[in-house]
Protein backbone atom coordinates (compact mmCIF):
# COMPACT_ATOMS: atom_id res chain seq x y z
CA UNK A 1 0.00 0.00 0.00
CA UNK A 2 1.74 3.08 -1.39
CA UNK A 3 -0.11 5.53 1.48
CA UNK A 4 1.86 8.54 0.32
CA UNK A 5 0.34 8.07 -3.16
CA UNK A 6 -2.82 8.50 -1.15
CA UNK A 7 -1.83 11.87 0.65
CA UNK A 8 -0.73 10.40 3.92
CA UNK A 9 2.98 11.15 5.46
CA UNK A 10 4.00 7.11 5.90
CA UNK A 11 5.80 8.54 9.26
CA UNK A 12 2.60 9.13 11.38
CA UNK A 13 0.92 5.67 10.72
CA UNK A 14 0.84 3.19 13.34
CA UNK A 15 1.84 4.11 17.55
CA UNK A 16 3.27 7.59 18.00
CA UNK A 17 4.44 9.02 20.74
CA UNK A 18 1.38 11.55 22.18
CA UNK A 19 3.59 13.90 23.54
CA UNK A 20 5.20 14.61 20.02
CA UNK A 21 1.55 15.67 18.34
CA UNK A 22 0.42 18.99 17.39
CA UNK A 23 -3.70 18.57 17.49
CA UNK A 24 -5.89 18.99 15.74
CA UNK A 25 -5.02 16.38 13.00
CA UNK A 26 -6.64 14.20 10.78
CA UNK A 27 -4.02 10.77 10.70
CA UNK A 28 -4.69 7.98 9.01
CA UNK A 29 -3.04 5.20 11.72
CA UNK A 30 -3.49 1.98 10.09
CA UNK A 31 -5.45 0.08 7.39
CA UNK A 32 -5.88 -3.85 6.65
CA UNK A 33 -6.55 -5.41 3.47
CA UNK A 34 -8.79 -7.87 2.96
CA UNK A 35 -8.84 -11.00 0.55
CA UNK A 36 -11.11 -9.85 -2.20
CA UNK A 37 -9.16 -6.74 -2.20
CA UNK A 38 -11.21 -4.26 -0.23
CA UNK A 39 -9.61 -1.70 1.71
CA UNK A 40 -10.70 -1.00 5.28
CA UNK A 41 -8.64 2.72 7.18
CA UNK A 42 -8.67 4.15 10.34
CA UNK A 43 -8.13 7.48 11.18
CA UNK A 44 -7.65 9.55 13.96
CA UNK A 45 -9.75 12.64 13.94
CA UNK A 46 -7.36 14.25 16.95
CA UNK A 47 -9.21 17.16 18.05
CA UNK A 48 -7.79 18.76 21.33
CA UNK A 49 -3.89 18.55 22.46
CA UNK A 50 -3.70 15.31 24.19
CA UNK A 51 -2.71 15.41 27.80
CA UNK A 52 -3.35 18.87 27.54
CA UNK A 53 -6.78 19.55 27.00
CA UNK A 54 -10.14 17.54 26.85
CA UNK A 55 -13.56 17.62 25.46
CA UNK A 56 -16.99 17.42 28.07
CA UNK A 57 -18.41 14.23 27.89
CA UNK A 58 -21.68 16.35 26.42
CA UNK A 59 -19.65 18.11 23.44
CA UNK A 60 -18.00 14.49 22.59
CA UNK A 61 -21.42 12.80 22.67
CA UNK A 62 -23.09 15.77 20.47
CA UNK A 63 -20.42 15.76 18.37
CA UNK A 64 -20.11 11.86 18.25
CA UNK A 65 -24.05 11.86 16.75
CA UNK A 66 -22.82 15.02 14.26
CA UNK A 67 -20.28 12.88 13.02
CA UNK A 68 -22.21 9.85 12.42
CA UNK A 69 -25.21 11.50 10.63
CA UNK A 70 -22.71 13.52 8.77
CA UNK A 71 -20.74 10.53 7.15
CA UNK A 72 -23.52 8.52 7.03
CA UNK A 73 -24.95 11.25 4.73
CA UNK A 74 -21.61 12.26 2.73
CA UNK A 75 -20.13 8.40 2.17
CA UNK A 76 -22.71 6.10 2.54
CA UNK A 77 -20.70 3.11 0.15
CA UNK A 78 -17.15 3.66 2.46
CA UNK A 79 -18.68 4.62 5.85
CA UNK A 80 -18.05 2.35 8.97
CA UNK A 81 -18.42 3.51 12.11
CA UNK A 82 -16.73 7.03 13.94
CA UNK A 83 -16.46 6.34 17.57
CA UNK A 84 -15.43 8.84 20.43
CA UNK A 85 -11.87 8.33 22.15
CA UNK A 86 -11.84 7.17 25.90
CA UNK A 87 -9.17 10.30 26.49
CA UNK A 88 -11.80 12.35 25.23
CA UNK A 89 -9.46 14.52 23.09
CA UNK A 90 -10.78 13.22 19.48
CA UNK A 91 -12.84 10.38 17.28
CA UNK A 92 -11.80 7.14 15.40
CA UNK A 93 -13.09 7.25 11.66
CA UNK A 94 -13.17 3.46 10.26
CA UNK A 95 -13.69 3.84 6.50
CA UNK A 96 -14.07 0.94 3.59
CA UNK A 97 -12.25 1.96 0.32
CA UNK A 98 -11.77 5.57 1.13
CA UNK A 99 -7.86 6.26 1.91
CA UNK A 100 -7.67 9.99 -0.11
CA UNK A 101 -6.42 12.23 2.12
CA UNK A 102 -8.03 15.04 -0.19
CA UNK A 103 -11.69 13.09 0.19
CA UNK A 104 -11.22 12.58 3.96
CA UNK A 105 -10.98 16.60 4.77
CA UNK A 106 -13.11 17.60 2.06
CA UNK A 107 -16.19 15.45 3.82
CA UNK A 108 -14.88 16.54 7.61
CA UNK A 109 -15.03 19.88 6.61
CA UNK A 110 -18.60 19.42 4.89
CA UNK A 111 -19.82 17.69 8.12
CA UNK A 112 -17.47 20.79 9.93
CA UNK A 113 -19.69 23.34 8.05
CA UNK A 114 -23.39 21.46 8.86
CA UNK A 115 -22.61 21.27 12.45
CA UNK A 116 -22.25 25.09 12.64
CA UNK A 117 -25.48 25.43 11.05
CA UNK A 118 -27.40 22.31 13.23
CA UNK A 119 -30.68 22.94 14.93
CA UNK A 120 -30.61 19.53 16.36
CA UNK A 121 -28.48 16.82 17.59
CA UNK A 122 -29.20 14.03 15.37
CA UNK A 123 -30.37 10.62 17.23
CA UNK A 124 -31.20 12.12 20.80
CA UNK A 125 -33.63 10.85 21.67
CA UNK A 126 -34.07 7.87 24.12
CA UNK A 127 -35.21 5.19 21.10
CA UNK A 128 -31.64 6.08 19.45
CA UNK A 129 -29.31 7.14 22.60
CA UNK A 130 -27.98 5.72 25.92
CA UNK A 131 -28.05 8.92 27.52
CA UNK A 132 -30.59 11.25 25.37
CA UNK A 133 -30.76 14.31 28.12
CA UNK A 134 -26.64 14.39 27.73
CA UNK A 135 -26.00 16.37 24.56
CA UNK A 136 -24.54 20.07 24.29
CA UNK A 137 -25.11 21.34 20.50
CA UNK A 138 -23.66 24.62 21.87
CA UNK A 139 -20.84 23.00 22.60
CA UNK A 140 -20.37 21.00 19.20
CA UNK A 141 -21.16 24.23 17.39
CA UNK A 142 -18.25 25.95 18.70
CA UNK A 143 -15.80 23.19 18.59
CA UNK A 144 -16.66 23.05 14.65
CA UNK A 145 -16.17 26.57 14.05
CA UNK A 146 -12.66 26.18 16.04
CA UNK A 147 -11.80 23.27 13.89
CA UNK A 148 -12.59 24.80 10.39
CA UNK A 149 -10.44 27.73 11.55
CA UNK A 150 -7.65 24.94 11.52
CA UNK A 151 -8.00 23.54 8.62
CA UNK A 152 -5.20 23.65 7.06
CA UNK A 153 -3.05 22.06 9.58
CA UNK A 154 -5.33 18.84 9.45
CA UNK A 155 -2.16 17.30 7.37
CA UNK A 156 0.57 17.94 10.16
CA UNK A 157 0.37 15.76 13.14
CA UNK A 158 4.03 16.55 14.32
ZN1 LIG B 1 -25.92 8.98 22.16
Amino acid sequence: MDVKALGWDPLTLGEIDHRDVCAPYVRLSSYLEGAAGDVTYVYDLRVTQPNNDYLTTGILHSFEHLLLAGFRKYLPESFVSVAPMGCQTGFYLILQNEGRFEEVCRVYRAILDDIVTAGEVPYASPDNCGQAVHHDLGGAKELAQALIATEQQWGQVF
